[in-house]
């Protein structure tokens, strides 16, 4: 099984570069992918090969899963001209708020998940636990190395930031330094594309270029696979979705949704929106609307009499 194993790698892998030699082909990229899946679905590779990782042993999981994955921009205070733009607020989880909101989590049990979790659970019909939620940050502020890393620290979590090529180490997105420091403490990377444009607005080499580039890039640095994307604004359509899958993505997340839940499309991923002005009232509802949804699915399917 494990000369199989290595053989079908490196055919994966000569499928990969041929590709890079041959101007990215639509038509092998997606041949590469698919073999990928399958390759994973027959346990021929393991998952951490193809940049997900296994399921942690100590998960209770349930295969009917419902996991909110949880999506935030900013994680600071406000100055007061700040406070006046109804956008910045709308996009900034104040600190204390922030880790009140994790407190709340970590209080009652919930497991905090990276989206490299879900991804696996989704893609190979895996469980997750019955009461969870992924944390994720889209566009790489600084921050969330200054003010949401050091919560996410002490309470253990996992999260997973989506960060842009082109405003990483600028003066106010991360440094590759921070980037390096937060991976080797539970924090995973997806792409974020390498400028942030409406992607439905690109023609088919300019939306290729934001997919494939962001890709490499984060790979290259990262020295591990990024197989996650999640999309500006959460503006994508059915080109965008397959031209993604044929980079090589094998999850694409949106901006807004419930929980995700078995047979979701991977490629339209809903996340729930945590806002600056969100209560923690409002933040438990959000928390717990998988363990709810869970459990009303239960009550509705369970035999009468
Ligand atoms: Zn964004």
């Amino acid at each position: 099984m494990n000369s199989a194993r290595c053989d079908l790698c490196h055919v994966i892998s000569v499928w990969e570069s041929k590709v890079k030699m041959k101007g990215r082909s639509l038509l092998i990229r997606t041949v590469a992918s698919l073999a990928t899946l399958v390759a994973l679905g027959c346990g021929l590779i393991r998952q951490d090969e193809v940049g997900i990782e296994p399921e942690r042993a100590k998960w209770v999981g349930v295969s009917d899963f419902a996991v909110p994955v949880l999506m935030y921009h900013r994680v600071c205070p406000l100055t007061e001209l700040e406070a006046k733009s109804p956008l910045t607020r709308d996009l900034t989880v104040l600190p204390e708020d922030f880790e009140q909101q994790i407190k709340h989590l970590s209080d009652n049990g919930f497991v905090l998940l990276s989206v490299y979790d879900v991804q696996t659970a989704l893609l190979t019909g895996g469980k997750l636990p019955e009461k969870a939620v992924a944390l994720t940050f889209d566009d790489g502020y600084r921050d969330n190395f200054d003010h949401a890393f050091p919560i996410l620290s002490k309470y253990r979590a996992s999260a997973t930031i989506f960060l842009v090529k082109n405003t990483v180490d600028d003066a106010k997105h991360l440094t590759w330094e921070m980037i390096r420091r937060m991976r080797s403490d539970n924090v995973r990377y997806g792409s974020h594309t390498v400028s942030h444009p409406d992607l439905t607005s690109l023609d088919d080499i300019q939306l290729d270029y934001e997919l494939v580039e962001s890709k490499r890039f984060l790979e290259s640095k990262l020295r591990e696979p990024v197989t996650a994307l999640a999309y500006p604004a959460g503006r994508f359509d059915k080109r965008v979705t397959t031209q993604a899958r044929s980079a090589g993505y094998l999850t694409a997340w949106d901006k807004g949704g419930g929980p995700v839940r078995p047979g979701d499309d991977p490629f339209r991923l809903p996340r729930v929106r945590v806002h600056g002005q969100t209560s923690l009232r409002d933040f438990e509802r959000k928390a717990w609307s998988g363990y709810w949804e869970r459990k009303i699915d239960s009550a509705t399917q369970a035999p009468s009499g």
